[in-house]
């Protein structure tokens, strides 16, 4: 997906979409060879500007993606925004894992739910020789859900496809073979619990 957002009137911002799904980025609104060093105001701003001004539409649910922190921007989201809860995304490194509970303890402190823990990088699967090989190691995530007493969604592998299909701009999610699956399944754990709820 590329190209710039429409803003036809200067003050509302139209969107791009792709697969159904509607996809506001920052780096649809800069130069993408240069790197966004922006302080918490600027980035608090753009926030707004996200939830504010982009033309949605009717969704079934918003999903934003943060870098792992606690820092300003989590912090904003939080306090002004009307969340559902929050997805922890990790690899399950020691290292990855220490962010996911620093996360896991601001959202505590804000009385954000923490809807469910993913696994990504979960383990890999040579397409030579089938060995598995776990880079980062692997259960770490699932581990420390059972630690905490919250869901565990699910693993994400790391697979060349996965990469690949990204480039082209058909991601692996939207195909129907043993990798698109996990996605899927999580993707209905999201649905069972904000949309049926
Ligand atoms: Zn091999």
């Amino acid at each position: 997906l590329t190209g710039r957002p429409d803003s036809p009137d200067g003050k509302t911002i139209i969107p791009l979409s792709a697969f159904g799904v509607v996809v506001m980025s920052i780096g649809f609104m800069v130069d993408p060879s240069k790197a966004v060093v922006w302080r918490g105001p600027m980035l608090q701003g753009a926030l707004q500007q996200m939830l504010g001004q982009v033309q949605w539409g009717d969704l079934d649910v918003l999903i934003v993606d943060l870098p792992p922190g606690t820092g300003d921007v989590q912090l904003t989201l939080c306090q002004k925004a009307e969340l559902s809860g929050a997805i922890i995304v990790s690899t399950p490194q020691d290292v990855s894992l220490i962010d996911a509970k620093k996360a896991i303890d601001m959202l505590n402190g804000l009385k954000v739910p923490v809807l469910g823990l993913v696994e990504n990088m979960s383990n890999y699967i040579c397409p030579k020789c089938g060995y598995e090989a776990e880079i980062f190691g692997h259960g770490g995530v699932s581990a420390e859900a059972s630690k905490m007493g919250l869901p565990f969604w699910g693993e994400i592998p790391l697979d060349l496809e996965i990469r690949l299909s990204g480039d082209t701009g058909k991601p692996i999610a939207a195909g129907d073979n043993s990798i698109s699956e996990p996605y899927a399944r999580i993707a209905q754990k999201l649905i069972d619990s904000v949309i049926s709820n």
